[in-house]
């Protein structure tokens, strides 16, 4: 991929809206050019910055309207900027107009997109590179809990869930939200799971939430102390199974 086609791209990169295939190319272009990883951060750190700090907007309704018609005249109606741009202009307009009236919510937390974006992005990379998807090939935890000894700074729960439908089928290093994580992978039928596990750094346990993207399915919670992110191809309902199991095990 260019420089010029991945500059074209990459406000949907950030906001994860390209394909797997599209989304590959460009990480791909981005590991070997320094010029597009600089402007990828910079967009990505707009993104990050819009949404943690600008939530919540009250604004004047009368300053909403004048928005609206100068979003509408300066968009020829909204049809040549791009709708997150459009989003971006508001989000600066409306934060430049603090006041009483309307509330505007923006976004959910950033944090979340970003990793279900990695999640998703480290899942297929692994099963698309040949000899990725595993480090260590064992159906055996007691063979790959202790391959992680040294390797990363924590001691993942690894469990055999063959009897219940999933079957251990190794692990490997991996890495995710800025950590070196541990990936275990599992297998249920044809489809394969990998799930990414790592230490929490906030002391209470979250609830499982479940998302799809590009044609994946993530689920991730966390407990005793560990995040747990899953990505397969596997039905929801065979996801939030295998995550429940985890979660009982832990
Ligand atoms: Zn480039």
């Amino acid at each position: 991929m260019s420089c010029e086609h991945t500059q074209q791209l990459l406000d949907a990169y950030v906001d994860g809206e390209l394909d797997v295939e599209k989304s590959l190319a460009i990480e791909q272009h981005l590991s070997a050019c320094p010029a597009c990883r600089k402007r990828h951060e910079a967009r990505r750190w707009v993104r990050v910055a819009v949404q943690s700090q600008a939530r919540y907007f009250t604004v004047p309704d009368p300053a909403v309207r004048r928005i609206q018609a100068h979003l509408d005249k300066a968009g020829g109606g909204g049809r040549t900027l791009p709708a997150r741009w459009l989003s971006l202009a508001a989000t600066a307009a409306i934060a430049a107009l603090l006041g009483s009236g309307t509330t505007f919510w923006i976004g959910r937390t950033s944090s979340e997109d970003l990793l279900t974006q990695e999640a998703v992005a480290n899942h297929s990379r692994s099963l698309m590179v040949a000899g990725r998807i595993t480090d260590i090939s064992s159906s055996d935890q007691h063979t790959v809990k202790p391959w992680f000894n040294g390797r990363v700074d924590f001691s993942p729960l690894v469990v055999d869930l063959t009897a219940q439908g999933f079957a251990l089928v190794g692990g490997r290093l991996d890495y995710l939200d800025n950590h070196p994580v541990a990936a275990l992978v599992y297998r249920h039928r044809q489809h394969l799971i990998n799930l990414f596990v790592w230490p929490d750094d906030k002391s209470a346990a979250a609830p499982m939430r479940a998302f799809a993207r590009h044609g994946y399915h993530v689920l991730h919670w966390s407990g005793g102390g560990m995040r747990y992110w899953a990505v397969s191809d596997l039905n929801p309902a065979d996801l939030k199974a295998f995550g429940e199991l985890l979660a009982t095990q832990g």
